[in-house]
């Protein structure tokens, strides 16, 4: 079904940071299939723990344990807030997790009346229908009605209208720290820190939506740690299998207390091989120097763009975010410059509000900077 624009390209191996078509051409990869393969193309630690999974066990269902998950899941809680982990295989699968568990705690604790989340205009969580339903954008919804209930969306970044929407029907308010498909905007950590203490005081749930910007993308393991602030759950996929899919919910024992068996379920999540791999791409995350060298190869790719918008007033208006997680938003149409810079071998994402999203894998280094500034300058000058 025709549901992608395609670009007219199909590539055949991975090595790094770099894709080979199938006429024999190489691209830099600063898109990273949508922030997902975070170490980079056929990591040879990544490939080592799939392939020597995939000779003994690839699936048994959640009916019996699955020891790789089970420490999957104390590695993500030793590095986060959480307490309990949920394990899917997609975005919107987390996202719909987290939503399950919000309204599944109010239920628990005898408020079944709340059940609304507060999400927030140029956010995405998914295309399921309730992903849809919470996530902005008309194009997304249109034909689909009618909706799941229950979402109420407020402008991004305006804790007021946060708080002026909180009614006694309200379960949670859900913010993606970083928006991703809505053109990088980053949550700014004040509107962070307020949004938590509104959680706070009506005793409401904070969901991070960290499936984009979570797993080192920032510079830290997760965007919210910037703020200093807890959410109470967080949805997780993408970079967390670094190509393989998997996907999370992290919550804290509270927040998961209504979560009892029988209450959700999944057959694939948390199978063999996705914990394999979430395991080895932890491995390399949590290894000492690895965030600090996103922070650092983020700061002088992100001086890069700024130089390069100053080159190139006429194309680019503006550079945001942080660590690795980068936006240039255009002056004229974000897929001519995306276009312009895939003609120069190098692969960049469209987002909302006119921005082309560069999401490089986490393990480039100055070289790939340079080679990737370059392919960019000669698509600007041809422009
Ligand atoms: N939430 C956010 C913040 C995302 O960026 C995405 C995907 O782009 C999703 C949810 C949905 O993830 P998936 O496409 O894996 O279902």
């Amino acid at each position: 079904m025709p549901t992608y624009a395609r670009a007219d390209v199909a590539f055949e191996r991975g090595e790094g940071a770099y894709l080979q078509a199938e006429d024999g051409s190489w691209y830099l990869d600063f898109g990273t299939g949508i922030a997902v393969t975070a170490l980079g193309h056929a990591h040879p630690h990544l490939v080592e723990a799939l392939t020597t999974q995939a000779e003994k066990l690839w699936h048994v269902s959640n009916l019996y344990r699955i020891p790789a998950s089970e420490r999957l899941a104390e590695r993500l809680t030793a590095n986060s807030f959480g307490e309990r982990v949920f394990f899917c295989n997609s975005g919107v699968e987390a996202f719909e997790g987290a939503v399950k568990i919000a309204r599944r705690y109010h239920h628990s604790v005898g408020n079944s009346e709340r059940y609304r989340v507060i999400t927030f205009e140029q956010g995405f969580h998914g295309r399921s229908l309730a992903g849809i339903s919470a996530s902005s954008g008309a194009k997304l919804r249109a034909g689909f009605e009618p909706l799941t209930p229950g979402f109420d969306q407020v402008p991004f970044n305006d804790a007021e209208a946060a708080r002026a929407a909180v009614t006694g029907e309200t379960a949670a308010v859900m913010l993606e720290p970083v928006q991703g498909d809505g053109g990088i905007r980053p949550a700014d950590p004040q509107f962070l820190r307020e949004v938590r203490r509104i959680c706070d005081e009506h005793g409401l749930l904070l969901i991070a939506d960290e499936i984009q910007c979570g797993m080192g993308r920032t510079g830290a393991l997760f965007a919210h740690q910037w703020a200093g602030i807890r959410p109470d759950v967080m949805a997780l996929a993408k970079g967390m299998g670094s190509g393989f899919p998997v996907g999370a919910v992290v919550a804290t024992l509270e927040a998961a207390q209504g979560m009892t068996p029988g209450t959700h379920g999944s057959t694939f999540g948390g199978n063999p091989l996705a914990m394999a791999v979430g395991n080895a791409v932890l491995d390399v995350m949590l290894e000492d120097g690895f965030l600090a060298n996103v922070r650092t190869t983020g700061a002088r790719l992100r001086e890069e763009l700024d130089a390069l918008a100053r080159r190139h007033p006429e194309l680019i208006r503006q550079v945001r975010g942080s660590g690795l997680m980068l936006g240039l938003q255009a002056q004229g149409s974000n897929l001519d410059l995306v276009n312009a810079f895939r003609a120069e071998g190098l692969l960049t994402v469209p987002g909302g509000d006119n921005v082309v999203r560069v999401l490089p894998p986490l393990i480039i280094t100055d070289h790939h900077i340079d080679d990737g500034l370059a392919r960019m300058d000669r698509a600007c000058q041809r422009l």
